[in-house]
């Protein structure tokens, strides 16, 4: 099973992703993640991405297409994977379908996970994420047992730099002049599936189950 999470920073991308990962048995890749640890290690990489995320703008796609394209090839990801925030353009799409269809591959669902703004700046002021593990909380709709640490791992939790309200009103306009054009391409290759992200995290992705098991 090769799926795509598609929705606006703070939908529940990751959340429901690394639900979907366990339960499926497929490989999460996140973008986000991987740029995120890229930064945290100080690498070449990490210090480019870095002066685009802290403004809310997307990393280059050249930059961006080069990762999925090392990890997608794995000898992890032929059982199949579930891409979390990527693609985020059109050129990245495109390239994600050049990629796949070398291998004789494509995506089976496209899962657009939907949630107006409103909800949005009060999933993402509200995000705290492990510096360990990287497990994602809300201090309110997902709090850990301890304030402040890890239910998993017992690691701080911290806030993301770009979940500030100013970078938040950037990356919406980003996703909105950027991604969001994505759902029509999908949806003209028969692929897109809406999913009302309103709900209890447990809610969304019983109707994300209800969908996949369409799916081969
Ligand atoms: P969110 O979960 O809030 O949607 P992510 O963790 O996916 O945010 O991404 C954080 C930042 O990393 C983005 O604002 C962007 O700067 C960069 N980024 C992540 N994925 C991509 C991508 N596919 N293309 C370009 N930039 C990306
Ligand atoms: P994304 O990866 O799309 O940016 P996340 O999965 O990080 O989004 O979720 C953003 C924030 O919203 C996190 O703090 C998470 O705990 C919280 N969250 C996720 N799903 C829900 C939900 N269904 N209801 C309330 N809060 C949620
Ligand atoms: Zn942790």
């Amino acid at each position: 099973m090769r799926l795509i999470i598609f929705g606006p920073p703070g939908a529940g991308k990751g959340t429901q992703a690394v639900k979907i990962s366990q339960e499926y048995k497929v490989l999460h890749i996140s973008t986000g993640d991987i740029l995120r640890a890229s930064v945290k290690e100080g690498t070449e990489l990490g210090k480019l991405a870095k002066t685009y995320m802290d403004k809310g703008e997307l990393v280059p796609d050249n930059v961006i297409i080069g990762i999925i394209k090392e990890r997608i090839t794995t000898q992890d990801s032929q059982k199949g994977f579930l891409l979390d925030g990527f693609p985020r353009t059109i050129e990245q799409a495109e390239a994600l379908e050049k990629m796949l269809n070398k291998e004789g591959q494509r995506i089976d669902s496209v899962i657009s996970i939907e949630v107006d703004d409103e909800e949005i700046v009060k999933r993402i002021t509200g995000r705290r994420v492990c510096e360990k593990c990287g497990s994602m909380y809300h201090i309110i709709f997902d709090p850990p047992t301890n304030m402040g640490y890890c239910n998993k791992c017992g690691g701080g939790l911290y806030q993301r730099d770009d979940d500030s309200e100013d970078v938040i009103r950037t990356r919406l306009q980003v996703y909105r002049r950027q991604t969001e054009p994505l759902k029509k391409f999908y949806k003209k290759v028969g692929i897109l599936k809406r999913v009302d992200g309103l709900g209890t995290i447990d809610d969304v992705f019983e109707r994300i189950e209800k969908i996949l098991k369409g799916v081969a």
